[in-house]
């Protein structure tokens, strides 16, 4: 089979198409033909060697894709050759034609749902659902600031917590980011690129500030999070690239709190959790995982240089 093949930590030129063996499925697994590859930017740092989890080397990259079953190992029951599905983690990299996975970490795909949009559920739409549900606890009552709307977990928290009856105020870099984030539906957009953004959003909120911050970039915006913080407000790290300072009595003032996570760290139940509700979600279309860029299994460098640029889309599928 064809894969993507990481013999060195270093920049995207050292992913490399290259043949491999065939995968068989052992006892309990499942080997699925991968139809599409969620591109995450997690994958980037790994690459890199930077991230908290550094494979051996080599590896194939890819922690998310969907497409069929291929074949299945004694033992398995909840799916058989043919059936649509996505996988979550799997035992081996998703920038390949196959990928081996435990049956756990094998979801059946609505009909509803493309291959390459089910290449893009786990991580940005699970962590979504996790933050929002488990970590921040938010109510219908609530308002929500998304710092950081237009990519994959931005979006995805933005169709849930619309859903969930929250207030939802999301912003984006671009004027395209804009439009689909009140597109998925915010009720609120702005330009986290314009001087005076942050002014705006408490002017949206009458003064009272949000009540929940999912923020994907906490070393440019922690310290601001806090101040837009109505009281009991709480901040939900999800993504950071570096340093931040912050006034602890921004906190104080409002009892306020920040936490932060990783979907590596999440418990079994409530992973279980949050498999059960994005089936749901994924079915009645109060999940529309939006894909901005389709590119070939070969391109895999490419994604990895525009995954970290700005002028976010919804996700980037490789498509072997
Ligand atoms: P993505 O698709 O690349 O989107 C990045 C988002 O950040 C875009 O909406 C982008 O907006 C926005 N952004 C850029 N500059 C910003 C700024 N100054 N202020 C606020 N937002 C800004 O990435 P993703 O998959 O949604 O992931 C977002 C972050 O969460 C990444 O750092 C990722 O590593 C992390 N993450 C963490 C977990 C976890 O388990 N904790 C899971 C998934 C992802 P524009 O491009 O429109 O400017």
């Amino acid at each position: 089979m064809k894969a993507i093949v990481v013999h060195e930590f270093g920049a995207p030129e050292v992913l490399k198409l290259e043949d491999m063996p065939t995968l068989k499925p052992g006892s309990g697994q499942v080997v699925v033909r991968i139809r599409a590859a969620g591109v995450n930017p997690f994958d980037t740092y790994m690459r890199a060697g930077v991230y908290a989890i550094k494979p051996p080397l080599p590896y194939v990259p890819g922690g998310e894709g969907a497409g069929a079953v291929d074949s299945v190992g004694e033992g398995v029951k909840t799916v058989k050759p043919g059936d649509r599905v996505y996988v979550a983690h799997p035992m081996t990299g998703t920038y390949a034609e196959y990928t081996l996975a435990l049956e756990s970490q094998v979801h059946r795909l609505p009909e509803r749902v493309t291959f390459q949009q089910g290449a893009g559920i786990y991580v940005a739409c699970g962590t979504a659902y996790h933050a929002l549900h488990h970590q921040a606890k938010a109510h219908a009552s609530e308002t929500l600031l998304v710092h950081g709307a237009s990519g994959g977990v931005g979006i995805a928290a933005v169709q849930i917590a619309r859903a969930m009856g929250m207030t939802v105020i999301g912003t984006a870099g671009t004027d395209k980011g804009l439009e689909l984030v009140r597109r998925e539906g915010a009720h609120f957009a702005f330009n986290h690129r314009h001087t005076g953004y942050l002014e705006e959003i408490m002017i949206a909120t009458h003064g009272r500030g949000v009540d929940v911050v999912l923020e994907m970039l906490a070393n440019v915006n922690l310290g601001n999070d806090l101040k837009l913080l109505a009281k009991f407000g709480r901040v939900i790290v999800i993504g950071s690239r570096g340093d931040v300072s912050i006034l602890p009595r921004d906190l104080m003032a409002r009892s306020a709190s920040v936490r932060g996570f990783t979907l590596w760290n999440i418990s079994d139940a409530h992973a279980a959790d949050v498999h059960a509700g994005l089936d749901a979600a994924l079915e009645t279309g109060i999940v529309r995982p939006i894909v901005g860029k389709e590119m070939p299994l070969g391109d895999a460098a490419r994604a990895h240089k525009e995954v970290m640029e700005p002028g976010a889309f919804g996700k980037i599928v490789l498509v072997p």
